[in-house]
């Protein structure tokens, strides 16, 4: 029986269409706010090896705050529960760069998906491989194909140009000895591997070890089924910022966003789907992208829920 998904995502994907061109692209840095938000691109991966897309879903963009999720996985494979020494796994609230709660928690970030969770994040990663960025890619090459998976420079360079905000963060959190390495090697790392470019259908196929319990399609075990588990759980409570509740009443997956108009979505045992657009809502959230992925669950019943 042919598979029943590429018609399914087109229709899903011409439903959207009258939300491309509405909401903010990024401008925080002069590259991003050159995106032209009327692009779509939607693509998903099966456990069965079903890879299909519709739209700009071969177009690459940068995964920005997605790369969180990667980082975060190759970091707790690693260091296991002592990373949450380092970091919570509560939602805050509060937008992805907010610097309030730092404060009142002593230089301990409300989890690995706000800013400050993932600079911490980067840091332990530093420690434990010596190249935080370079792990990233590694891994993202591992699941899509050799070098097909690139940093950015351009965008990595002005990010680092219009660092401020981040790098307060990283000053505040040292100065609760909440950092190892220096602040401007940590936020070098980060950004660059904000900065990666990865296009929807790599993207998703990069999610599948989400959705199969840590396991890789190349059949490596990243992840023990209970860290897989805690991932998806955080993504689902804070992947979406400020606006992780509205997302689970929604979509009902744990899904992550960046500002780049990307989205990363598990639907677990099943497949990861990713979406991307570049306009933006009030959170930081792709406005199409959110839209396209209420609309799967609805029609599919494919959510957690
Ligand atoms: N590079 C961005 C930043 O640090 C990532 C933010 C995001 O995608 N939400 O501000």
């Amino acid at each position: 029986m042919p598979s029943p998904y590429p018609l399914l995502l087109s229709e899903l994907a011409a439903e959207v269409r009258p939300l491309l061109g509405q909401g903010r692209v990024a401008d925080y840095i002069p590259l991003l706010a050159q995106a032209d938000p009327s692009r779509f691109g939607l693509a998903l991966a099966t456990l069965e090896g079903e890879v299909c897309g519709t739209g700009d879903d071969q177009e690459t963009f940068s995964i920005q705050s997605i790369s969180k999720v990667f980082a975060l996985a190759l970091t707790l494979s690693r260091l296991g529960d002592a990373l949450w020494r380092r970091v919570g796994k509560e939602p805050s609230g509060n937008p992805f760069n907010s610097l309030v709660q730092l404060e009142y928690e002593r230089g301990l970030p409300r989890n690995p998906f706000i800013n400050a969770g993932a600079l911490v994040v980067t840091d332990a990663l530093l420690s434990l491989t010596g190249d935080a960025c370079g792990t990233v890619l590694t891994f993202l090459r591992a699941q899509v194909g050799l070098s097909q998976v690139a940093v950015d420079e351009d965008i990595a360079e002005s990010e680092w140009q219009h660092r401020d905000r981040n790098a307060a963060l990283a000053h505040f959190m040292k100065s609760f000895g909440n950092l190892t390495h220096p602040v401007d090697e940590v936020l070098r790392h980060y950004f660059r591997q904000c900065s990666i470019r990865m296009n929807c259908r790599q993207l998703a196929q990069a999610g599948l070890f989400l959705a199969n319990h840590g396991l890789c399609p190349d059949g490596q075990r990243l992840l023990t089924r209970s860290q897989a588990k805690q991932i998806n759980a955080i993504m689902l409570t804070c992947g979406t910022y400020d606006a992780a509740g509205e997302f689970a009443y929604r979509v009902g997956l744990p899904c992550k966003s960046g500002v780049g108009g990307g989205i990363l979505a598990i639907i677990p045992n099943r497949m990861a789907l990713a979406t991307w657009s570049p306009g933006l809502d009030s959170h930081g959230n792709s406005l199409a992208g959110l839209a396209v992925l209420d609309h799967f669950t609805t029609r599919t019943g494919l959510s957690i829920f």
